[in-house]
């Protein structure tokens, strides 16, 4: 997505963010809302990164109680994306519901494990049996099924671009500014921070936002901060679009690393979801495992061809869970990355936890199990539900 960049570079503002993806974005529109000034720089543009691939999806149903709190405030911030962000397309988040399919008794009882935290946390999933995963998800093959766990809630947004223009254009009328600017080096300036740019040029801020996915560490170690978050290959196909409604709801079969969807534009969407992580397989093997999956669990795209194949990536972390949070020994600088695959659905609340802790000079208490500190501490709550 490309979007009106400010040509000349602020000498000095209040927060510098790094990276300009939806985490960035929404860091940035949240501190304009607490009356900052805000510059914003990214290498690439405006939501050029990940944020460009993924196609929208929303889930509650999470594993751990940090991501399924994180959810529940960002599922209830897009319900109402219109009054807070008031778009100029609307993003249209449909409620399509995501479906778990469990084929074996042992993911069946991960499920229901998960189940049981998120109705603690307050998020409305059911167990179902086969007959009634059959009965939400039409097409859908339970013969060789145990059961699921099915969120209605959950769903996708049609238009996924359009949330990040709603949130680029909130920040830019509440003041904030977009460079197309690589950042070269963060360096501490006085009480602030000093950033340099590609071509020479340097700005100064009271404190820092790095949400530059995958390169966070590039910045970040020079300054003594070592953060484990990588880049892994993701891929999705893609039919052409077709007119007829085959596949309204998400289905996940975690046993097969699969997931499917239908999208607005009648296009079906399919992953292998451990391409990348197999060692000496392609696209072909990739195209197989998808077709396998489809037969056995969703005849009803068995005649779907998938023409198209788009590579993306994930920022991971080893225990799967997104870095937010302040470096420690480094006061006003911020770290939000290592989305681990939900940077848009995560993104209101990530934005907002960001802009109270620059605010407060620390993060709240809700998010240590997202602080950089974690991995030297040992301190790890792994996240298992990430599709
Ligand atoms: C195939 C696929 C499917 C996905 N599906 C979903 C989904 O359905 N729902 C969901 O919530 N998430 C999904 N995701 C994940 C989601 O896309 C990411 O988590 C999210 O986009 C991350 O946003 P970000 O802003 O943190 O990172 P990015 O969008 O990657 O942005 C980081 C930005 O930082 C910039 N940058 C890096 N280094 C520097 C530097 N030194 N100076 C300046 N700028 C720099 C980059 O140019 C980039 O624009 C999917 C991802 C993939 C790959």
């Amino acid at each position: 997505m490309s979007s009106s960049l400010n040509e000349s570079v602020p000498e000095i503002v209040d927060v510098a963010i790094v990276g300009a993806g939806i985490t960035g974005l929404s860091a940035a529109w949240h501190l304009t809302e607490r009356g900052l000034r805000v510059a914003a720089f990214d290498g690439t543009g405006i939501g050029s990164g990940a944020t460009a691939v993924q196609p929208g999806g929303v889930r509650q149903q999470w594993g751990t109680e940090v991501a399924c709190r994180m959810a529940l405030e960002a599922y209830a911030f897009y319900s109402d994306i219109g009054d807070r962000l008031t778009p100029a397309v609307d993003p249209k988040l449909t409620a399509c519901g995501y479906l778990f399919v469990a084929r074996g008794e042992e993911e069946l009882a991960a499920q229901r494990q998960r189940l049981a935290l998120q109705h603690r946390l307050g998020i409305p999933s059911r167990e179902v049996t086969p007959d009634e995963a059959g009965e939400v998800v039409e097409g859908l093959d339970t013969s060789g099924i145990v059961g699921g766990v099915w969120c209605d809630q959950d769903g996708y947004f049609d238009r996924p671009l359009a949330v990040v223009g709603a949130f680029a254009d909130a920040a830019k009328r509440g003041g904030a500014t977009f460079h197309d600017r690589r950042v070269e080096a963060i360096a501490r300036d006085g009480e602030g921070w000093k950033l340099s740019l590609r071509g020479g040029e340097t700005t100064r801020a009271g404190a820092v936002v790095v949400a530059a996915a995958w390169d966070t560490p590039e910045l970040l170690t020079p300054l003594g901060a070592e953060l484990p978050i990588t880049r892994e290959p993701r891929y999705l196909f893609y039919s052409d679009p077709i007119r007829e409604r085959l596949l309204e709801p998400l289905v996940i079969v975690p046993e097969a690393h699969f997931a499917a969807k239908q999208l607005a534009d009648g296009s079906v969407l399919a992953s292998d979801l451990g391409a990348g992580s197999r060692p000496g397989e392609g696209k072909e093997d990739w195209h197989s495992n998808v077709r396998r999956a489809i037969t056995a669990t969703l005849p009803i795209l068995e005649y779907v061809s998938f023409p198209v194949l788009v590579e993306g990536f994930y920022d991971v972390t080893p225990d799967r869970q997104p870095v937010v949070g302040a470096i420690d020994g480094h006061d006003g600088l911020f770290v939000a990355a290592g989305l681990n695959g939900r940077g848009l659905m995560m993104a209101p609340t990530i934005g907002r936890v960001i802009a109270d802790g620059v605010v407060a000079g620390r993060i709240e208490d809700t998010m240590k199990p997202l602080s950089p500190s974690r991995f030297a501490d040992g301190q790890l709550t792994p996240e298992l539900q990430v599709v």
